[in-house]
C-alpha cells in the first residue's frame, strides 16, 4: 500500500471534504491548499491539542498571538533579509524553476530535459508594500516564521507577567514561504501555519531542558496515535545547524514519500535577543532578582507545522480492511483529533417516527459534541461515509428504537455494537469521549 497510499490519502481529502486545491476552478495555485469542512475540524483540533499541552499544562508558557505583518528591521535583524535563501536553477528551455536540493546531478531539467542556469540563491520571504507607494520605503515582508512575533515581545512579557526564568511564549500563526516543491501534497506550501514555542533559559540549563523539550514534543505525536515506528528523532549534523542554532534535533515522520521534518528543536542561544536589542537600542536582558545579574537568556525553540502534522495525522490514520467482501476505509484518528465525534442515522429514513426521533437525538447531542444527522443513503453507505472521515460512534435508530426507547452504538476502529438506551446515550458517549 505504502507506494499509492499518498495517492489514496490525497483522493480521500478531496472526496470527502478534508482538502481541496486553491483557486480550483481556476487551474489551482500552486503550493496553496484550502481546508474544507472535515479539514478546518482536523486542524483546529490539532491546535486545540497542542495549546492545551503547551499553554495549559504549563505554569511558565504564555500564549501569544503576534500580528503577520512587522516592522522590516526585524528582519534584517533576525538575518533573514541576507540569508533566508534557497539556491535554485532556472531551465534556459522551458523556463520553469527548481529548487537546487531537488535536482539530480546531472545539469537537465527534469520536466523537459533543457539546459539549467548555475543554481542562484533566491529569497523565500514575500514582499509587499504598506502604504499606497510601491517604493522601497514602504517595503514589508509576510512573516516566514512567527517566532520573531515573540523576541520582539519579550519585554513587555517581562513587564506585564514578571516571569522566572525559565519560561516560554506559545504561539501558532501563518507563515509565508516562497517556496518552489516537487508536490508532496500539503507537506511545503507557500502558506501554512507554525505552532511555536520560544523558551526563555539560563544559559547553564539549555542543553538539559532542550532534552527535555524534544521528548515531550516527541511524546505529544505519540500519544496523539502517531505510531511509533512512524516518528523518529534526528539530531542535526554540525554543518547542518542553522546559524543561530547551537544544537538542533528534528523530529521526523515516515512518510510515503520519506522521513521527512514535522518540528525542529533548537537551542538557538542568545542570538536573537542579542540581535534585537543591537538593533532596537533597548536592553533585551533579563534581570535576575537572586543574584541581581543581568544577563541575555538562552532559548529553546520547538517549532512545528500545523500542516505538516495534519498531513501526518491523516497518513497514519488511513486503514484498508477487508469487512466480508468490502473494502473498508477508515481514518483511525485519535478521539481528540477526529473532526466528527458522533453520527445519528436512521435506520430506514422513509419512517418519518424514526426520522423524527433521530434528528432528536443528533440535536441533543449537538449540545455535548461535534455530531452529524445523516439519512441521505442505505445504513451500509452511511456507515462507509462516516468510517472515511474518522467518526468515533455512529448511533443507529430503528424500529425497535420506537418501542424500547434504545439505540444501536457501533465504535469506529473494532466496528462492535451496543444497544443503549437513549436516556443514557449522553453519559455514555461522554464517557468514551472524556476519558
Ligand atoms: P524544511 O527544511 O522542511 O524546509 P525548515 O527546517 O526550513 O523546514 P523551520 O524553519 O524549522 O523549517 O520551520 C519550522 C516548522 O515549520 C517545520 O518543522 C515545518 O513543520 C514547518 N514548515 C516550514 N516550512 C514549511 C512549508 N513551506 N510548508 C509547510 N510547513 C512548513
Amino acid at each position: 500500500m505504502a507506494e499509492n497510499l499518498m495517492e489514496k490519502v490525497v483522493s480521500l481529502c478531496k472526496r470527502r471534504g478534508f482538502i481541496f486545491q486553491s483557486s480550483e476552478i481556476y487551474g489551482g495555485l500552486s503550493n496553496t491548499w484550502d481546508y474544507g469542512p472535515y479539514g478546518v475540524e482536523l486542524k483546529n483540533n490539532v491546535k486545540r491539542a497542542w495549546w492545551k499541552s503547551v499553554v495549559y499544562e504549563h505554569n511558565d508558557i504564555f500564549g501569544m498571538d503576534a500580528s503577520i505583518l512587522m516592522h522590516p528591521q526585524v528582519w534584517e535583524a533576525s538575518g533573514h533579509v541576507q540569508s533566508f535563501f534557497d539556491l535554485k536553477s532556472d531551465c534556459k528551455s522551458c523556463k520553469k524553476r527548481f529548487k537546487a536540493a531537488d535536482l539530480k546531478k546531472e545539469n537537465k531539467c527534469p520536466e523537459c530535459g533543457g539546459q539549467l542556469t548555475q543554481a542562484r540563491p533566491f529569497n523565500l520571504m514575500f514582499k509587499t508594500h504598506k502604504g499606497p507607494i510601491e517604493d522601497e520605503e514602504n517595503l514589508i515582508y509576510l512573516r516566514p516564521e512567527t517566532a520573531q512575533g515573540m523576541f520582539v515581545n519579550f519585554l513587555n512579557i517581562l513587564d506585564s507577567k514578571h516571569p522566572k526564568l525559565p519560561f516560554g511564549l506559545a504561539q501558532i500563526g501563518k507563515a509565508f514561504r516562497n517556496e518552489i516543491t516537487p508536490g508532496n501534497f500539503t507537506f511545503r506550501t507557500c502558506e501554512f501555519e507554525q505552532m511555536e514555542i520560544e523558551y526563555f533559559v539560563h544559559p547553564k540549563e539549555a542543553a538539559k531542558l532542550l532534552a527535555e523539550w524534544i521528548e515531550s514534543r516527541f511524546n505529544w505525536y505519540i500519544n496523539l496515535g502517531i505510531s511509533k515506528e512512524n516518528l523518529r528523532k534526528r539530531p542535526h549534523t554540525q554543518d547542518e545547524l542553522a546559524h543561530y542554532a547551537l544544537a538542533c534535533t528534528d523530529i521526523e515522520y515516515n512518510f510515503p514519500f520519506g522521513w521527512s521534518e514535522l518540528e525542529g528543536i533548537a537551542n538557538r542561544t542568545d542570538f536573537d535577543l542579542k540581535q534585537h536589542a543591537q538593533a532596537s537600542g533597548k536592553d533585551l536582558r533579563f534581570f535576575d532578582d537572586s543574584t541581581k545579574v543581568r544577563f541575555y537568556p538562552y532559548i529553546i525553540e520547538p517549532s512545528g507545522g500545523v500542516d505538516r502534522s495534519v498531513l501526518a495525522f491523516l497518513v497514519d490514520a488511513y486503514f484498508e480492511e477487508k469487512v466480508k467482501d468490502d473494502l473498508r476505509i477508515v481514518l483511525k484518528l485519535h478521539k481528540d483529533l477526529a473532526p466528527v465525534k458522533v453520527a445519528v442515522l436512521p435506520l430506514l429514513r422513509n419512517r418519518p417516527e424514526i426520522v423524527e426521533l433521530a434528528k432528536k437525538i443528533a440535536q441533543e447531542l449537538k449540545k455535548d459534541f461535534i455530531t452529524v444527522y445523516d439519512d441521505t443513503g442505505s445504513i451500509g453507505k452511511l456507515y462507509r461515509r462516516q468510517d472515511e472521515v474518522g467518526t468515533l460512534y455512529c448511533v443507529t435508530v430503528d424500529v425497535q428504537s420506537l418501542e424500547d426507547k434504545q439505540v444501536t452504538v457501533r465504535q469506529r476502529d473494532t466496528m462492535q455494537q451496543e444497544r443503549i438506551s437513549i436516556d443514557k446515550l449522553k453519559e455514555y458517549l461522554k464517557e468514551k469521549l472524556n476519558s
